[in-house]
């Protein structure tokens, strides 16, 4: 049959804060509020006998603390949170591990996301950092909004991120986890974040996909001032490419965001192709001579308003990154040092 299935939603509603629903044997799906645009994110809980290991535990905030003890009290059956799996490093994940590993659960991630964690909950700035300004400059920002944001405290990971003690136990690319009554290969995801968990059941058709498997919004591609040069589209696309030999149209996934859907093939496909075209977009528009930010409306075609200015230009770094390391376009330091990026040699 060449009949390719289409991208299917099976649960139309999620589950209310405080409550979980049971999505397959012996795993519940159980939404997180974010203090964001995007207003929430997907755990699970597998069950494990006497406990559960949780993928994922949203940010740490006074909200978050009252609603886990009312899960735990509730549809967890009072039963220990044992493991704490984090698939990323992002504080919508890894903001309330540290909370649980204090009431004794152990930490299961990659190493990049440990130490990513790690190092971003010791790094607390009072002000942004000269490299981070430095970033902004170099991508062309509007000099209004360099102003505003170099005289406000930034945003910090310990702000929503519960201190998260040390000791973690290692995630590794081609190993087998057992949970929630499943053998789970271990595949990592890159390009939204780095050593990104996936879990692939060998035993039915789930997939815990976290941010690196998202269905109706498209995982964030961002370069940031920690590594300014690094290439995470080339790496998003090459893993994506690679999960495609794994992918089935039945597989269910248990996404970070949104709703856990079927249709993975197609999925990754649209990704890949978004992508590919977004670059094409960019090539043609840099016959110019173009900064980051001047590329937003040919490669997002929507409003890029303040709220999600930094994320954008995050991600329009990430294409142009990815053609300059492949030789397609080249750069130069406008006077106010902005790079000015142009298709050909
Ligand atoms: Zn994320």
């Amino acid at each position: 049959m060449t009949h390719q299935a289409a991208i299917r939603f099976p649960w139309e509603d999620a589950p209310a804060p405080g409550e979980a629903v049971e999505i397959a044997e012996g795993v519940l799906w159980i939404r997180m509020p974010l203090p964001m645009a995007l207003n929430h994110v997907n755990l699970y809980a597998l069950e494990d006998g006497e406990g559960w290991t949780l993928v994922d535990t949203g940010v740490h905030s006074a909200q978050a603390v009252a609603l886990w003890e009312a899960l735990l009290a509730g549809p967890l059956a009072g039963k220990p949170v044992t493991r704490v799996l984090s698939t990323h490093h992002h504080p919508d994940h890894i903001g309330m591990t540290g909370w649980f590993m204090l009431r004794g659960a152990e930490h299961l991630t990659s190493r990049t996301s440990f130490l990513m964690g790690r190092m971003l909950l010791l790094d607390v700035e009072e002000a942004p950092s000269p490299e981070a300004r430095a970033f902004w400059n170099r991508a062309g920002m509007d000099p209004r909004l360099v102003a505003k944001r170099s005289e406000a405290r930034p945003f910090n990971f310990a702000d929503i991120v519960h201190p998260l003690p040390t000791g973690y136990t290692r995630l590794q690319e081609g190993g087998v986890l057992r949970a929630g009554g499943r053998d789970w290969d271990i595949r990592m995801g890159q390009g939204h974040a780095p050593e990104h968990v996936t879990l692939w059941s060998r035993d039915d058709n789930l997939v815990i996909g976290g941010d690196q498997l998202l269905s109706s919004i498209s995982p964030n591609i961002g370069v940031h001032p920690t590594e300014p040069e690094a290439d995470p589209l080339g790496e998003f696309l090459e893993v994506s490419r690679g999960l495609l030999e794994h992918a089935r149209d039945d597989q269910l996934v248990l996404c970070g965001h949104k709703l856990p859907y079927t249709g993975l093939p197609v999925r990754l496909r649209q990704m890949i192709d978004n992508h590919v075209s977004g670059l094409e977009r960019l090539k043609v528009f840099l016959a110019m001579p173009r900064t980051a930010v001047d590329c937003f409306p040919q490669l997002f075609m929507r409003k890029i308003d303040e709220g999600n200015y930094g994320l954008a230009m995050a991600e329009a770094v990430a294409h142009l990154n990815y053609l300059y390391q492949r030789g397609e376009i080249t750069r130069r330091a406008r006077k106010d040092g902005a790079w000015l990026w142009q298709s050909g040699r």
